[in-house]
């Protein structure tokens, strides 16, 4: 049986498309580790998973672009893929959060997925994700080296498109002791580069919070009208003030020292730091990443530099 390989570009309930029999691809996370420099870009990002799709490089039968929301750039990227031949469907969650109004557009996913046909495949992908959660809880408490929960985290958006490898994945994951003195919350969209979470820790900054991975592990439901309950909360496609009253609690919740808001480069999340930093009571580091590849040497002096300064506080 041919089983289609679905794209995404951000965010989209993977839950429901296995349910439907796809195989989610998110096409963003082959990207730190690709470095590749596309020809002509904003966001890196989109412009690398828009060369690869639009060429051929990267094989999927189609294409989820989630739009309204969270990304102008791939909603304009998108359809460049859309004009290149591949079915794309446009996605939108809702600003003010309006469960109905997400629930119509899951049923759309749906459809254009062909309809559930497994629906058991949901309640597999809620029992992976209170692995993950423990995962988070065991890397908040050192046990977990950051770079392995982020990996595993990060790739909770596709699962890795194989719910029993990646159950072996996450089993696989080694136990140990690790200092965490430096309590970093990492927020922000995921850093560009493939190294960040070792350099980080290699440096004495513990991150024990990623903000968008988290998104992945948190939001959950044992049907379409459920599912649209809870991914209504998905905090970065709702308004500022609603992003910072929950990171606000989950800071505070995890004790953390100190924050790095990524950036990246033509992002428009990148208006957000002034807010952030005037709401978020916490000392903090801004950088910005452009291409994939490793963490270059002038943000390992700023890492650096940060550390220090935590440890003077
Ligand atoms: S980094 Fe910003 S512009 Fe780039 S894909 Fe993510 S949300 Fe869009």
């Amino acid at each position: 049986m041919h089983v289609s390989k679905i794209g995404l570009t951000a965010l989209v309930p993977p839950e429901l498309i296995f349910a439907c029999g796809g195989e989610p691809v998110d096409v963003n996370n082959i990207i730190p580790a690709s470095k590749k420099y596309p020809r002509n870009k904003l966001c890196a990002w989109t412009a690398i998973w828009k060369e690869m799709l639009v060429e051929r490089e990267l094989s999927v039968d189609s294409l989820i672009v989630v739009a309204g929301g969270d990304c102008h750039n791939a909603l304009v990227d998108g359809q460049k893929v859309a004009m290149s031949g591949i079915p794309t469907h446009f996605f939108f969650y809702p600003f003010d959060g309006d469960p109905e109004y997400l629930e119509s557009q899951l049923y759309g996913l749906s459809g254009f997925l062909g309809g559930i046909k497994f629906p058991e495949k949901i309640k597999q992908i809620n029992d992976l994700k209170k692995l993950g959660q423990k995962i988070d809880i065991k890397r908040s408490r050192g046990r977990i080296t950051s770079g392995e929960a982020f990996n595993i985290l990060i790739s909770f958006s596709d699962l890795r498109g194989n719910l029993e490898e990646f159950q072996k994945n996450i089993a696989s994951i080694k136990e140990h002791s690790i200092k965490t003195g430096n309590r970093i919350a990492l927020i922000g969209v995921p850093p560009i580069f493939c190294d960040f979470h070792d350099v980080a820790q290699s440096l004495g900054l513990h991150i024990v919070f990623d903000e968008l991975p988290y998104e992945f592990i948190r939001h959950r439901g044992a049907n379409i009208r459920e599912i649209a309950c809870d991914y209504r909360e998905y905090t970065f496609a709702r308004p500022l003030d609603f992003r910072i009253n929950f990171l606000q609690k989950e800071l505070e919740k995890r004790k953390v020292d100190g924050i790095i808001h990524y950036t990246q480069f033509a992002c428009h999340h990148m208006l957000e730091d002034e807010i952030i930093r005037s709401r978020l009571d916490y000392p903090v580091l801004t950088i910005q990443g452009d291409l994939p590849g490793n963490t270059p040497q002038q943000i390992k002096l700023r890492l650096e530099a940060f550390r220090e300064m935590l440890e003077r506080l």
